[in-house]
């Protein structure tokens, strides 16, 4: 992979709490052209230089039309796929399903890498099957996925452990977690991060603070340790109306160099 393509999702009519994640491409890339940081990733790779991030731009959306929302989603990655590697700014966590639609149509069933408070796995939330507590409900039945690692878990329910049973979802809670562990990750491997895995500490500005999380350190650890290049990625919920002199856009820029430095490893 010589280069990866960013491709905005501002799109939060799936939330079930609070709006403002369609404010999250923007704030994002605004965090990382601020100038208070250069655009090198921790192990020394330009992202300034040519080519390597490409901005993709943002999915447009239309009228009242959920179903032809994420349908949108999907056929803009496809797009963008076609081009190469990419990641996906979000918007709320709804968009993982449209999103890893398209990555299972280019590379097969693929082995995810979950990172959240919340397993995001009801079969609906408020009668809403797209809902973003929805989007790994429908990726395991879809068969889009052929391994489910989440880690950070520390916001589930009695529906959603038996729905991670159900669907053979390798959990990592927060309660136990050791980030030592070899998680096994094999390609295709996607990687998904909602920033509320993240404790509100360290990123509050997401719609559902829930103490007690990982440290943007973890997840910087986690991404860089990553055995395998991920084909695909999103960051999502980052909500700028939560946020606090724009430190967690600040968090999702540094993921995305991050991130992007793994994809081109
Ligand atoms: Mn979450
Ligand atoms: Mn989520």
């Amino acid at each position: 992979m010589n280069g990866v393509g960013v491709l905005g999702v501002p799109f939060d009519a799936n939330s079930s709490f609070l709006r403002g994640p369609s404010a999250g491409p923007a704030a994002i890339r605004a965090a990382l052209h601020i100038g208070s940081a250069n655009a090198f990733s921790e192990d020394g790779l330009d992202l300034s230089s040519d080519g390597r991030l490409v901005d993709l731009g943002d999915v447009a959306f239309g009228a009242d039309d959920v179903a032809g929302d994420m349908l949108g989603i999907e056929q803009a990655a496809g797009r963008a796929l076609a081009q190469g590697g990419m990641i996906a700014l979000g918007g709320d966590h709804s968009i993982t399903a449209p999103l890893v639609r398209a990555h299972a149509a280019t590379h097969g069933p693929l082995t995810i890498l979950h990172v959240d408070a919340h397993p995001d796995l009801y079969d609906a939330l408020d009668g809403n099957r797209n809902s973003h507590g929805s989007p790994f409900a429908r990726i395991m039945e879809e068969g889009l996925a052929s391994r489910l690692v989440q880690v950070g878990i520390r916001g589930s329910n009695a529906h959603q452990r038996e729905q991670a049973a159900r669907f053979g979802v390798e959990t990592h809670e927060m309660r136990s977690l050791d980030l030592s562990v070899d998680l096994r990750l094999t390609a295709p491997l996607y990687v998904s991060i909602d920033l509320d895995a993240l404790d509100p500490a360290f990123a509050p500005g997401v719609s559902h603070h829930e103490p007690g999380g990982m440290s943007t350190r973890d997840l910087i650890g986690l991404l860089q340790g990553l055995p395998v290049a991920p084909v695909g990625a999103d960051i999502v919920e980052l909500n700028p109306m939560r946020d606090v002199q724009g430190m967690t856009a600040m968090v999702g820029a540094k993921v995305l160099k991050e991130l992007v430095a793994t994809m081109l490893r």
